[in-house]
């Protein structure tokens, strides 16, 4: 399995619009991250997790071909925003499949009515079929299995996903010992790190830290980053062995 980082910044992306900040003018393409996201593929079955607004640019510059299916986290514009975008698929392969939490699909339908439309429906409009996604549900994506995985991003509940030794995570703050026990053997584990200073909604740097001591992955991958998090080089080089700043365009196998 190939597994694809389309995005590893926070909400804004990283430069931030306007921002004098020394990270936002680095010249390091390391440190340029756009809204978080993940591309995983094996043989000929090709998905994304979340669907953000650069997922347009994230497609092109990929070169992803077909998208199978989007197994969405929750419901933040970060995540959702790139929706429309998927019509060059629609296009070329029909209907996706999207795999959400029904309050998600229940939100996107109030946001994107126009895709959901049973009447009169504009024919280049996006088109998808809805899969609601139920904890301790396991679902097939392709011929293999995902593992839905609960955890909270403050009072939010959000969803991970396993897929064999691999899981993503993104946008968690606290996470339940039950979920936890979904997360053993893992060869590759991929965790939010906001920053280095607490926040309410996010894992910092160390409770990112601390959960991969927990779970103990074979690898941690760090995605979901501010720019106040610091220059890609400089944190890298203070994180243990196993655990790698993630950054756009990295593409790993399993
Ligand atoms: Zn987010």
């Amino acid at each position: 399995m190939k597994v694809y980082f389309l995005g590893t910044g926070t909400s804004q992306g990283i430069p931030v619009i306007g921002s004098n900040h020394p990270v936002c003018k680095s010249t390091d393409s390391k440190d340029k991250r756009l809204r978080v996201s993940v591309w995983i593929s094996w043989g000929n079955y090709s998905y994304v997790i979340d669907c953000g607004p650069d997922f347009r640019q994230q497609m092109l510059s990929s070169h992803c071909q077909k998208v199978d299916g989007i197994l969405f986290t929750h419901e933040h514009s970060d995540h959702t925003a790139g929706i429309d975008d998927i019509r060059p698929f629609n296009f070329k392969q029909g209907e996706i499949p999207i795999y959400a939490h029904q309050r998600v699909i229940d939100n996107l339908k109030r946001r994107f009515e126009y895709v959901f439309e049973t009447v009169n429906k504009y024919p280049g409009a996006p088109s998808i079929e809805t899969i609601e996604v139920i904890n301790n549900k396991p679902f097939s994506i392709g011929n293999k299995t995902a593992i839905p995985v609960n955890v909270m991003h403050g009072n939010l509940q959000v969803f991970g996903y396993r897929i064999d030794d691999f899981a993503y995570l993104t946008d968690v703050k606290t996470i339940e010992e039950s979920e936890i026990l979904k997360l053993k053997n893992l060869k590759v584990l991929v965790i939010n790190a906001l920053r280095e200073e607490p926040h309410d909604m996010h894992f910092n740097l160390k409770e990112a830290l601390d959960f991969i001591t927990l779970v103990q992955p074979e690898k941690a991958y760090l995605t979901h980053i501010s720019h106040i998090m610091g220059f890609h080089e400089e944190v890298q080089k203070n994180l243990p062995k196993n655990v790698f700043l993630a950054y756009d365009n990295l593409e790993i196998t399993l």
